[in-house]
């Protein structure tokens, strides 16, 4: 026997598990501990060993590696033991640093794993899916995707879409009836959930039958593993702009070699130059940085709550332009309460806030409990799900805020949703945002058929035939829909949300089809709900504007509503133009996009049009970040450049499709992201500026010498001990630094803008340019042109290459001038420029090391050459604000 051929009994018993109160957690503990966690053995990450051996694959190594069997071919056994020795230490650097990083980014995965919800102990809860183990009783809602395989017992309309399993992508509705054939395949095993299929529709319960590798999907889930990180678009880019060093760094060589050769100079001099000058242009330190400085700025993400999925979305977050924002929940608070209830022509206003159950009805002033507010009561607290909660004297909600409100709104009246039990539930047609609108049947204590629907008042109001007056059933002729739509927008005008109740009632005995529950129905009344807008998204969103991006509302709710929170937020300026759904339904693609720009706030619209609107966003050249939760949400998150969903509220559908997930669903959040985003980015331009130019002067030092037939000033040794050692935590701590005041003041950066551009490359030629000069006018005067001079001018020349640098490192700090922020700002600068100078002074004046960096003491007066040469480049620029 297969599970689809047992019933949901034999199942809970097969599974030693009980539908009502689930597994105990003890029992949950020994089944983990049997049968493993569920999911399947990933691909194994690198071992440490081959992280460590990577770390040489690099072509520059191998550059390094060949300086290193010249200088031994060349007799400079010293030089090649020492060459090797970075190497190896760089190697080693390199290794803890992407060891670090890779970790940190192996957290986010953690952080992104798929939750399930679980009944345990006789109280649900979420779980990681991973922790699921044969016989937990699990809920599904649309949105999901299937934590583990499940045999189903209870479903309400039900659907999955199986395509990863079966490769049909039409979603089958499922039930619960066992099946009596043999030899199904999964296709046709209608009362099975499978692993990883999605809930396109309803909801459902399900016992757990297989994990992990035991699933459908396990068996063949080996082939859809793909753990590799890829490369974001600035580390593409700055792998390109290595390679293109590389070639340079060759061609200067052979023709430093050839042309040295040629005018006579000994084999021996021009290979050495070759080998120093192939080391000079290789920005060694460079690629482990970058890795660095992205993990340390998702870290930092994660501790504003938003974690990144993908890597690229940390750059692609600081060119965003348009910003498209739900509204309920991310703009406003998401905790609802009804404020005013329209019934029979007359308004009730309610007293109380958020979930607390305690307020009261009032008509005219008076205190008022009439039973035709009683049964609306009561109706939207049958149509609801969601629970009430009480933690820590606080109230809360289990389910979804709208509902929320109506079942607080009820217990203001006595009506307890847990004691309407004589009222059974028949049926539901589900709510989904594209319906507006949702429908139970149910089966009243004098057993008739009533179906209650809820939802957005316009549909409703259209759809209904009657409406009740009093204890009349009249029909709903235009005019008295007129003055209905008139109470809906009086409430909608006060930015409140708004939800009709209609009703249609059977006669005893009849089963009505699901089609005829919203057909020939009476409308009975409005609630209105505040949904306060979030002070902290007002501020946001202010932000934003400064900041060159555009916010923009989009919503499923009433357009008055939404106008109306719109304005309260700062979102809609004045001519700002608010559009509903079926007004883009209208407009053609072409006509959309020429007036895209003028619109602030999408009301009343489907996931299909926010697909729609962010194309036509990005047709205009805008960078679109856009939210979504729901599960038709997906094909517009992922379409937009920056797909954001929320971690709270989110369905697992759309936290897929996104590259950001906010952990508290909030606006300011995405604002956090994108300043955290735009500071990642700028703390990169900072070091590749800051190494570049320190490889641009090394350059020039090399060339500068052999126009003017000078010795090296430097050899190969001190400029590797340069870029990666003296230069790499400096570089580090760069990547580290805040966020200019600037950051969030200044216009996003165009996504295609190169490494160099905004007047990089030039801050990186003329400080090169004046560090390489420094650096050989310090060699000159020392040398004299007297050989014996010549260790002790290249010693001072190093000396000064490393002071220039280390100075150098706070005109980084800033795309304006080293004097527009406070050399003191950045710690890790200070730490690491102080060790990078305590190492300098170890390779210049410990007498072993000497030999080996080609260096020898330096006298005081010395020093004072170099420091006031060295801070030549800095100082000039930094008077020059250029
Ligand atoms: P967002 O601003 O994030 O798009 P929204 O809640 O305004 O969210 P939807 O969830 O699509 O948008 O809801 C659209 C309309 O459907 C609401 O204005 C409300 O009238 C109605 N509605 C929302 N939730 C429910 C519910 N649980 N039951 C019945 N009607 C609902």
């Amino acid at each position: 026997m297969r599970w689809y051929q047992f019933s949901a009994e034999e199942t809970a018993k097969k599974t030693g598990s009980d539908p009502q109160k689930g597994l105990a957690t003890k029992e949950v503990t020994q089944r983990l501990k049997r049968d493993g966690r569920n999911e399947w053995k990933e691909e194994k990450s690198a071992s440490q060993l081959a992280l460590f051996l990577g770390q040489f694959k690099d072509f520059m190594v191998l550059v390094l590696l060949a300086a290193t069997v010249i200088s031994g071919i060349l007799g400079e056994y010293i030089d090649s033991i020492a060459i090797l020795l970075i190497v190896f230490l760089n190697a080693l650097i390199g290794f803890f640093q992407e060891r670090n990083a890779e970790k940190s980014l192996s957290k986010l995965k953690e952080l992104n794993a798929p939750m399930a919800r679980v009944l345990r102990d006789g109280q649900w809860s979420r779980v990681s899916s991973a922790e699921l183990v044969m016989g937990d009783i699990v809920s599904l809602t649309a949105g999901d995707r299937v934590p583990a395989d499940l045999r189903l017992i209870a479903v309400t309309s039900l659907e999955t879409e199986e395509s990863a399993l079966t490769g049909e992508s039409l979603p089958v509705a499922k039930m619960t009836e066992p099946l009596n054939k043999e030899q199904l395949g999964p296709q046709d095993q209608v009362n099975i959930a499978f692993m990883s299929s999605l809930v396109t529709r309803g909801n459902g319960t399900g016992i757990v039958i297989g994990t992990g590798s035991n699933t459908a999907v396990g068996q063949i889930a080996e082939l859809l593993i793909d753990t590799k990180r890829k490369q974001t678009p600035l580390e593409k880019r700055l792998e390109k702009l290595g390679k293109v060093l590389i070639v340079i760094a060759l061609l200067l060589t052979a023709l430093t070699v050839l042309a040295g050769v040629y005018r006579g100079n000994p084999l021996y001099d021009m290979l050495l130059a070759g080998v120093s000058l192939a080391v000079a242009v290789i920005p060694e330190g460079l690629p482990a940085i970058v890795t660095v400085a992205l993990s340390l700025g998702v870290q930092r993400m994660i501790k504003q709550k938003a974690i990144v999925r993908r890597l690229s979305a940390v750059e692609t977050l600081g060119s965003a332009t348009v910003i498209c924002s739900d509204k309920t929940g991310t703009l406003t608070e998401n905790q609802m309460t009804v404020k005013e209830i329209f019934l029979s022509g007359n308004s009730y206003t309610v007293t109380g806030s958020g979930y607390d159950p305690s307020g009261g009805f009032y008509r005219g002033g008076k205190e008022s409990n009439d039973k035709a507010l009683i049964r609306f009561l009561r109706y939207g607290v049958l149509a609801s799900h969601a629970k009430m909660i009480r933690k820590k004297k606080r109230w809360l909600i289990d389910g979804d805020p709208t509902e929320g409100a109506l079942v607080v709104a009820g217990k203001k009246a006595g009506l307890d949703a847990d004691k309407l039990t004589d009222y059974e539930f028949v049926h539901e047609v589900p709510f989904d945002s594209k319906r507006k609108r949702m429908t139970v049947l149910i089966r009243t204590p004098e057993g008739k058929l009533v179906a209650i629907t809820k939802g957005a008042p316009d549909v409703l109001i259209d759809k209904a035939v009657y409406e009740e007056v009093g204890t009349d059933k009249k029909p709903l002729a235009a005019k008295d829909k007129k003055v209905l739509y008139e109470a809906v927008d009086q409430m909608a005008a006060k930015a409140l949300r708004t939800i009709a109740v209609c009703i249609r009632e059977f006669p005893a005995g009849y089963e009505p089809k699901e089609e005829e529950l919203e057909q020939n129905m009476t409308f009975i009344g409005l609630n209105g709900l505040i949904d306060p807008p979030r002070q902290e998204a007002k501020d946001a969103i202010i932000d934003c504007r400064k900041a060159g991006i555009k916010t923009v509302m989009i919503t499923g709710d009433h357009v008055k509503t939404a106008a109306a929170i719109a304005k309260m937020l700062h979102i809609l300026p004045a001519g700002g133009k608010v559009v509903e759904g079926k007004d883009l339904d209208r407009m053609s693609d072409e006509e959309l996009r020429t007036e895209v720009d003028s619109m602030y706030v999408f009301a009343r619209v489907t996931p299909e049009h926010k697909l729609r609107i962010v194309q036509a966003l990005q047709h205009v050249g805008h960078i679109v970040a856009m939210t979504g939760d729901g599960v038709n949400d997906a094909p517009a998150i992922k379409a937009s450049d920056i797909g954001i969903s929320m971690g709270i509220t989110g369905t697992d559908v759309a936290k897929e499709a996104s590259g950001l997930v906010l952990m508290d669903d909030n606006f300011a959040t995405i604002k956090a992201a994108i300043k955290e985003g735009r500071t990642i980015y700028s703390n990169i331009r900072k070091f590749v500026r800051y190494l570049l130019a320190s490889n641009v002067g090394e350059i020039l030092v090399m060339l500068f010498a052999m126009i003017l037939a000078l010795p090296m000033p430097l050899v190969p040794i001190q400029i590797l001990w340069v870029n990666l050692v003296t230069d790499g935590l400096p570089a580090i701590a760069l990547g580290m630094d805040k966020a200019e005041d600037e950051v969030m003041k200044q216009k996003p950066r165009h996504p295609n803008e190169g490494v160099f551009a905004r007047g990089l490359g030039t801050k990186i030629v003329t400080r090169g340019i004046l560090i390489g000069s420094v650096t050989i006018i310090a060699f000159m005067l020392m040398y004299q042109g007297d050989p014996d001079n010549l260790i002790y001018a290249q010693t001072t020349a190093f000396t000064t290459l490393v002071m220039a640098q280390l100075i150098h490192v706070f005109d980084c700090r800033s795309e304006k001038s080293v004097f527009a922020r406070n050399p003191l700002g950045n710690i890790w600068l200070i730490g690491a420029v102080l060790i990078s100078m305590i190492l300098l002074l170890a390779v210049i004046y410990i007498t072993p090391l000497q030999p080996i960096f080609h260096t020898t003491d330096l006298l005081l007066r010395d020093w004072l050459l170099i420091m006031g040469l060295s801070a030549v480049p800095t100082v000039l620029f930094g008077f020059m604000k250029k």
